[in-house]
């Protein structure tokens, strides 16, 4: 498996060779964020995004199509090794829901939906969108804000009997509140800082980094009132923010590695084969 991959991506590594220590350095300059939720150790960070998972597949179920969710996982676990936790079990899972989102669950599981594949025109895009959720689940976005939540909700002892599973209605609880912050979004900062990083981890996985930005672009040239973008515009600022923010502290990372490439072919042949 780990030889395919390495044979699949190989294409894709040759230029990020020579920016590596650079990128690196990027890495490190935003590496010290973590130490809020200390007193959450992996393990729980782990259960708690499964958990949190398995009820928004409640909501929307898998897309049935294993060659769709094997090449997004092959994307993904690319991205996910070039990051600072590479050894979370992260997967990948397309949603069959025409809207358009992506959602990161804490510990490594990340969704996005059909209906934001298809608007996609190539593989630097598709990792831009999964390198932005990696993100989040590398500084901790959503497990910060769900501890951060109930904590108001639950008194000290039980927060803590429900972060380790130790007391299933108060589990119950914290698992709801984690699920419902898919409806009610992160803090403007987190969105924009995973939009900074996820450039950095994509061009870093060798793919041209204005891939995000694309996705961003499509976004903008839509219609705001399409009902496929609802949930996505009220849980994210708006597209063309995003982009004037990537465009004010990004600009250098994202033209140095523009000439990296977008597989465009192989995206297609590997997404839009059965439309
Ligand atoms: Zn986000």
């Amino acid at each position: 498996m780990r030889f395919l991959l390495t044979l699949l991506f190989f294409v894709v590594a040759p230029a990020q060779a020579q920016f590596k220590f650079d990128i690196h350095k990027l890495i490190d300059t935003t590496k010290n964020v973590v130490k809020a939720t200390s007193d959450i150790g992996e393990p729980e960070e782990i259960q708690i995004g499964k958990d949190v998972a398995s009820r928004l597949l409640g909501a929307a179920p898998l897309a049935k199509d294993e060659n769709l969710q094997r090449y997004v996982n092959r994307v993904g676990r690319w991205l996910a090794l070039q990051t600072e936790r590479p050894d979370l079990p992260w997967q990948f899972g397309v949603m069959e829901a025409p809207q358009l989102n992506a959602f990161a669950v804490p510990g490594g599981t990340i969704f996005v939906t059909r209906g934001l594949v298809e608007r996609m025109r190539s593989e630097a895009e598709l990792a831009g969108v999964l390198a932005h959720e990696i993100s989040h689940v590398l500084r901790k976005h959503h497990l910060k804000a769900i501890q951060k939540g109930a904590q108001t909700a639950l008194a000290g002892e039980a927060l803590n009997q429900a972060l380790r599973n130790q007391r299933a209605d108060v589990r119950e609880k914290l698992v709801s509140f984690g699920s419902e912050m898919y409806t009610r979004g992160l803090d403007k900062g987190d969105e924009l800082e995973a939009d900074r990083l996820g450039v950095v981890i994509a061009a870093r996985a060798g793919y041209d980094a204005y891939g995000l930005p694309a996705v961003l672009q499509t976004l903008q040239a839509m219609n705001a009132q399409d009902s496929a973008l609802a949930l996505m515009f009220k849980t994210h600022p708006a597209p063309g923010e995003r982009l004037s923010a990537l465009g004010e502290t990004m600009q250098p990372t994202l033209d140095a590695y523009a000439s990296q490439p977008q597989l465009a072919d192989r995206f297609v042949q590997q997404v839009k084969v059965r439309k």
